[in-house]
């Protein structure tokens, strides 16, 4: 499909006019990149950008039988085919092969790629609706110093991280949050304990709204690998300068707390 205005065939669905915002947005949502190749959506030539994507259609905005016949009983994003969440931008050799012709496996990769840039696009809101005290910063940053030293905790005191985490998240990621909790957990613990002391309430006030995003996460979602990737973007967001690594840990720490996972 083009965004250009030809002219429709009777009893087809018109094509739709697609604002610059609309258009941005569906650009923004896959990073500016096919999703399908990786390909940059956007090339600049002799000082300007011009396009190498065309915005496609999941479900076909006009199917003939045959896909009609092919993607019966397929799951459909929307009703409408000109709904946002139909909608997605394709470099053309892809949007050329997902077209011609469809299949069924290209459908189904399609589909599975914009769910999870719908989901993306609802944790954006949960983000920015759920507050966290900019006090955390401190917390990231003292972790990230040249001199900052870390005492291990105990093994044991990982071994309760197992008790709490369940087969929805990857050995890979229950491994990491072990190390964590054991490589960082009493230095963390102890710079919340100085932020406690020096604006009393603070702390308490923090891990509280690390807790009420989780209970957030737990109404979307029973997946514990997506709400601990969903907690870590969160912490994330609120601390612009902060690594992903720091906010993992700061995750870690509240998983062995109790407010993650209880
Ligand atoms: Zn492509």
């Amino acid at each position: 499909m083009t965004t250009s205005n030809k002219s429709v065939k009777k009893n087809s669905n018109p094509r739709p006019h697609i604002g610059n915002a609309f258009e941005v947005s569906l650009c923004t949502e896959v990073n500016q990149a096919c999703p399908n190749c990786g390909n940059p959506l956007f090339i600049s030539k002799s000082g300007k950008r011009w396009r190498n994507y065309e915005i496609a259609h999941i479900y076909p905005l006009n199917p003939t039988a045959q896909e009609i016949n092919l993607l019966k009983g397929e799951k459909r994003l929307s009703i409408d085919p000109n709904h946002e969440d139909n909608l997605i931008p394709l470099c053309f050799p892809c949007h050329n092969i997902y077209d011609n012709p469809k299949t069924v496996a290209g459908y189904r990769d399609l589909v599975k790629k914009k769910e999870n840039i719908i989901r993306l696009r609802v944790q954006q809101n949960v983000f920015s609706q759920y507050h966290l005290e900019i006090e955390i910063s401190k917390i990231i940053e003292s972790l990230c110093k040249d001199d900052a030293q870390f005492d291990e905790s105990p093994l044991n005191e990982a071994k309760r991280v197992d008790d709490k985490l369940d087969t929805t998240i990857t050995p890979f990621a229950k491994r990491k949050i072990k190390n964590d909790v054991t490589s960082f957990y009493l230095f963390v613990r102890d710079r919340f304990a100085d932020l406690e002391r020096s604006e009393p309430g603070k702390a308490v006030l923090i891990a509280h709204q690390v807790k009420t995003f989780y209970l957030k996460q737990k109404t979307l979602s029973t997946n514990q690998q997506e709400i601990f990737e969903n907690v870590v973007s969160w912490i994330k967001s609120k601390h612009s300068s902060s690594s992903e690594t720091a906010a993992e840990v700061i995750a870690a720490f509240y998983v062995q707390n109790c407010e993650l996972f209880e």
